[in-house]
This record gives structure tokens, sequence and C-alpha cells, in this order.
């Protein structure tokens, strides 16, 4: 099904520098890591249906969800783009380069949560943020979340990534690997807490790796 989706719907639309990013991200050893191109299809039509102009991105990898984001939102719009790595970053840069959009993308090397913590600080904007994109360390993503709500507009969306675990949310805790289910129990608490947040609207969709919509609603 998923193949059929790709084939049918998402690669022949996918604008040709984000399949080029993809392919030069293909090689890297957690090339798994990036967004997955039908995940990303959908973000890019949330990203017109707010008209988001302001955006933040938690977890840039080699950018393609960047790079989308980037594409998406008009000429004057912004992304502030984290992650605790920059090499990564510089993997796919020059196809940002390349397609345009660099200017739109104020990229920051930090721990997102001082960065998060600095953006509530400065003047004028709390509540001036139409999306967010969330995709980095699972611990923080409540923490994420507090900060985020601030920072979004009422009706703003923030994204979370990897809320399915490849499946692993949804089988018996007895079948998940040993190593795996402290992290597996986190996204299980994260879902839920999300779930019975009155402060958002969400849909959990299974695209990808399994993202959850939120929206601020007040
Ligand atoms: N959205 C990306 C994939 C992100 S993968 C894409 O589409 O390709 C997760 C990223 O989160 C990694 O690059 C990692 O360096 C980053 N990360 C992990 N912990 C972080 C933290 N505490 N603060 C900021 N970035 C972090
Ligand atoms: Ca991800």
């Amino acid at each position: 099904m998923l193949q059929y989706i790709l084939e049918t719907s998402v690669y022949p639309r996918e604008p040709d520098f984000l399949k080029e990013l993809r392919h030069v991200t293909a090689s890297h050893p957690r090339a798994i890591w990036a967004t997955a191109p039908d995940a990303g299809q959908l973000m890019a039509m949330l990203l017109k249906l707010v008209n988001a102009k302001k955006t933040i991105e938690i977890g840039v990898f080699t950018g393609y969800s960047l790079l989308l984001t980037a594409l998406t939102i008009p000429e004057d719009g912004k992304i502030i783009a984290i992650d605790v790595n920059r090499e990564t970053f510089e993997i796919g840069l020059p196809v940002i380069k390349k397609a345009g959009v660099a200017d739109k993308i104020d990229f920051i090397e930090s721990e997102a949560l001082p960065v998060l913590d600095q953006q509530l600080h400065k003047h004028g904007n709390e509540g001036s943020f139409d999306f967010a994109f969330v995709d980095a360390d699972k611990v923080n993503y409540w923490n994420y979340h507090e900060r985020l709500l601030k920072l979004l507009k009422v009706d703003g969306l923030v994204v979370y990534d990897n809320t399915l675990r490849r499946g692993f949310v949804a089988i018996p805790e007895a079948l998940v690997p040993e190593h795996r289910k402290k992290d597996i129990e986190l996204t299980i608490e994260f879902n839920k807490f999300l779930a019975a947040d009155p402060r958002i609207q969400i849909s959990h969709a299974s695209l990808g790796d399994g993202i959850i919509i939120c929206r601020r609603l007040y």
C-alpha cells in the first residue's frame, strides 16, 4: 500500500530539489532519519492551508523537511531550524542553496530547548509562529510542546514526527525488544499526553513513521 501511495501520488509530485536531497541523503548511514516523502507531502499541504510564514523546525538532519518547508512558504517566509549537528545540515545545504531558498533559513546549531526559551524571551515572539515541526529527541517532546504552544498563534500547527515508532507503540509490550522498551514507552506516554491535552485539536496520521498534527485552540 505504501509503495502504491509513493509511486502514484508522492514521487510524481515531489519537487526535483527534494528528490535530489533525498538521493544525496540515501547513502548516509542514518538515511532512515529523513522525513518520509508521504508525510512530507501532507506537511506541505498543511503549511499552505495555514499560510505558514513563520516556522520552527526542531531536528534538521540533512534537511528534507527543512527544504520542503522552505520551498512551500512564501518568499518572505522564515524558518528557525535547530539541530545539535551542523555537519548533517551541511550535507543538504548545497541543494538548499541551489533551490534558492537558503535565505529563508536561520540554522542554529544547538540543543533545541534553550533556543526555544530564547525565542520566548524575544519581544513580540509569543503567539507569532504559524507552524512547527518536531523531529528530534523524544524525551524532550513534552518540553518542546509547552514552549511551542506559547510560540504558536492560536490556530497555528505543531506536527510531531515518529509517533508510531514503526508500529512498536501498538504491539504488546512483551514483543518489544528489551533495548527499545524505554524509548517506545516514552512515545506511548507522549501520544497519550497529546490525546488528553485540551489546549489542542489533534489528528494522528499513519504516514511515514506516524505524525500527530496539533492545532492550538486557545
Ligand atoms: N527532519 C529531519 C530528520 C531529523 S532526525 C529530516 O527530514 O531529515 C533527528 C535530528 O534531531 C538529528 O539530526 C539530531 O541531530 C537532532 N537532535 C537530536 N537531539 C536534539 C536536540 N536535543 N536538539 C536539537 N536537535 C536534536
Ligand atoms: Ca523523523
